[in-house]
Order: C-alpha cells, then sequence, then structure tokens
C-alpha cells in the first residue's frame, strides 16, 4: 500500500466454458465479490457469446477489494499482480478479460501491459475494453449503453409504442447506465429517472442527460424508490437482484431491459410474467458489450483498425438478428424471452459440443 504497509487480497478467474472459442469475461473490483458471483458471471458469459453467436466461451473474475479506498497507484500494483498470478491462464488464444463493474479501461491496460511485460512482446489482443491508443476499438465505451438502446427499439416496434412516448428509468450511471442515458436521450426516448448507489433523481417531464453528465453531485433523492416510478421502460444497469419478490408486483414499467447481469431474481421474473412484463434478458440486452468486445479483438488480431461507423453497424445488425432470433424462439416455443434466449444459447453450444465429438 502506499503507506509502506502489506495487505493481501483474494482474486478470482473462473472458466465456464471453453467449447466455441477462447474464454471471454469481465474482471470485477468490488468489496462483495465472491467466488459463487464470479461462477454465476462466467457461465452467463458462455450464454451470451452462444447467443450473439461470436466464437469465445465464457469466464469472469474479479478482486475483493474496495477501489474507493484504494489510490490509483494501489490499483495499479493490485492490477498487475493479479495478472501476473494469472499469466498461464490468460492471453488471446486462452482466456481474454474485459472490464466490469469498478474496472475501466485504464485497468484494462495495465493488464495488457503486465502481460505483454511477461511473454516479452506486445500482446494487445490479451484483453478488451483498452483505451483506443492501445489496440482499444471504437464505440467500445458505449457498446453495452448503445445495444440496450437498440433492443429497446426493436421492443418498441414489436409493441406499437411511440419513442417520442415512451419514458425511461434507469438504475446504475457506470459504464452501462451512463452511456445507455445518454444515447437514448439523443435518440428521443425522455430519460425520466437515472440513480447510483448513492442516490437517485426523478423528473417526470424528462432530464437532460448532458447537463447531467459532468454534475454527478447532483443526484440526491431515493434510489431504490426509482424502481418502481412511473416509466414505460426500466434499465437496472447497476449489480444483480434488484427486481425481487419484494418490488417486482409495483413496477409500472411494460418494459424490463436487463442492463446489469442478473437483476432479477427468479421469483421476481414470475411476477412479471403474470403482470405481462415485456422482458428483454440480460444476456440479450447486455450483450452489445462482448459484441464489440470481439470486434477489437478481432481488430488487434488483424493489426487493422475498423471505423466508428463500422463497428456501430456490426454491433446493429448483430442485436438485430439476436432480438429477432430470440423472439422467434419465443413464438414458436411458447415460452418468455428469457427462456427463449437459454434455449437456443444451450443448443448452440450443445451442437458446438457433439461436433466436437465430446459424446464420440
Ligand atoms: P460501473 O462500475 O461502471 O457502474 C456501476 C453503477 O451502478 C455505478 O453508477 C454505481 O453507483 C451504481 N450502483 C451500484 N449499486 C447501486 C444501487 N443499489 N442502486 C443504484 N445504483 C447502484 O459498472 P458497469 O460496467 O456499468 O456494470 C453495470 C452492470 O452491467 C453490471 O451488472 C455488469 O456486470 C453489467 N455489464 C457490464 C458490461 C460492460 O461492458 N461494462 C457489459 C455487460 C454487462
Amino acid at each position: 500500500m502506499d503507506d509502506g504497509t502489506l495487505e493481501t487480497f483474494t482474486g478470482f478467474r473462473v472458466q465456464h466454458s471453453i467449447d466455441r472459442g477462447p474464454a471471454k469475461g469481465g474482471i470485477r473490483y468490488s468489496p462483495n465479490l465472491t467466488l459463487d458471483e464470479a461462477r454465476a458471471l462466467a457461465s452467463w458469459m458462455t450464454w451470451k457469446c452462444a447467443l450473439v453467436n461470436i466464437p469465445f466461451g465464457g469466464a469472469a473474475g474479479g478482486v475483493i477489494c474496495d477501489p474507493d479506498k484504494m489510490s490509483k497507484r494501489e490499483l495499479e500494483r493490485l492490477t498487475r499482480r493479479y495478472t501476473a498470478e494469472l499469466i498461464e491462464v490468460l492471453g488471446p488464444e486462452k482466456d481474454v478479460p474485459g472490464p466490469d463493474i469498478n474496472t475501466d479501461e485504464q485497468i484494462m491496460a495495465w493488464i495488457m501491459d503486465t502481460y505483454s511485460m511477461h511473454v516479452r512482446h506486445t500482446v494487445t489482443a490479451v484483453v478488451t475494453g483498452k483505451p483506443l491508443e492501445l489496440g482499444g476499438s471504437h464505440g467500445r465505451t458505449e457498446a453495452t449503453g448503445r445495444g440496450l438502446m437498440i433492443v429497446c427499439d426493436e421492443a418498441l416496434k414489436r409493441l406499437s409504442m411511440n419513442r417520442d412516448q415512451t419514458r425511461v428509468v434507469i438504475q446504475g450511471f457506470g459504464n452501462v447506465g451512463s452511456n445507455a442515458a445518454r444515447l437514448m436521450h439523443r435518440r428521443g426516448y425522455t430519460v425520466v429517472g437515472v440513480s447510483t448507489s448513492t442516490g437517485g433523481l426523478y423528473n417526470k417531464n424528462g432530464i437532460d442527460i448532458d447537463a447531467l453528465i459532468g454534475f454527478p453531485g447532483t443526484v440526491e433523492t431515493d434510489s431504490a424508490g426509482l424502481s418502481v416510478a412511473d416509466c414505460d421502460i426500466l434499465i437496472p444497469a447497476a449489480v444483480e437482484n434488484q427486481i425481487t419478490s419484494r418490488n417486482a408486483d409495483r413496477l409500472k414499467a411494460h418494459i424490463l431491459c436487463e442492463g446489469a447481469n442478473g437483476p432479477t431474481t427468479a421469483e421476481a421474473d414470475d411476477i412479471l410474467a403474470d403482470k405481462r412484463v415485456f422482458v428483454i434478458p440480460d444476456i440479450l440486452a447486455n450483450s452489445g458489450g462482448v459484441t464489440v468486445s470481439y470486434f477489437e479483438w478481432v481488430q488487434d488480431r488483424q493489426g487493422y483498425f475498423w471505423l466508428e461507423s463500422e463497428v456501430n453497424d456490426q454491433l446493429d445488425h448483430t442485436m438485430r438478428t439476436s432480438f429477432a432470433e430470440v423472439l422467434q424462439y419465443a413464438e414458436t416455443h411458447d415460452v418468455s424471452n428469457r427462456i427463449a434466449a437459454y434455449m437456443l444459447a444451450v443448443g448452440r453450444v450443445a451442437y458446438t459440443l457433439r461436433q466436437r465429438g465430446i459424446y464420440a
């Protein structure tokens, strides 16, 4: 630590599947991180990558720490040591980390640099979500938020709703939430509520998101109440287990678009089904992040970088195709969007397993 004392931190990396390609998944820094949480996140990544049909398996990891209480230098040392411990495990052909809660492009840059130092040459493709100058991709920072907007656009078409009259509440104002808010505000949605872990803002007439960004100190009302506030689309984009049996029956939104991983409990899911809420499940809704991470990995390996418009067009195509496939499955098999998404994803992984000859 900066004061010369020594502290020990516990970190994890879980690889759930490498059947369809190298393991891929986020790195989370959180005081509450558990191995079980990393296991769940790793398996969601397997299904998410299969659902959007990109050639990755699933992984997840992180370190139990509180970044709010650490200096930048301490975070750098922690990140470099975590990476060094995982040298045998990581690699462009093995396991490719990316950003998640409390990790950003600076942390991804340190991972890239530490890995490269150990293997004695620059390996940009070992991690995604890097700064543009170090092999990052245009459009990666806002990719998850952009993906959320694209699937909301598609849902509105299905439900014959009008974007101009659609009010959106977003829980969480980090990478995913703030980018979704900014992009959706610009596209003509009315963002009526946003929140962070310390508080929230609600204005039934809409919030000027561009003015809000840069003034994070202005948020001051209750955050929990926002989940049940009056709106048409609710986007949980913070942490797990926010929509539960305690609040699901009071939700007013017609559409639940899951930006976070696992924001809805199984009990709440049943309640939402009874209320006929249109759910865009996490493995579909927030898959824009890993999709552009895949584009970043491809560009790094090609050594040829795409224009932002090209990245966004490809993302648009992937999200719309996956959305249509999930809806088609849901109709054909008469199941919820969530079950349909899992059927598609599990089916793809199982098919790959059979083709690879696991059961031969
Ligand atoms: P982040 O650290 O950038 O932001 C998290 C935000 O959530 C912060 O604004 C924090 O204040 C807020 N928050 C935490 N607890 C809250 C609470 N109880 N109520 C309201 N706000 C709360 O993290 P992120 O990268 O934006 O990730 C958010 C979620 O999206 C996570 O579930 C993550 O797994 C998922 N996700 C992220 C990506 C990505 O590309 N970063 C991709 C797919 C899914």
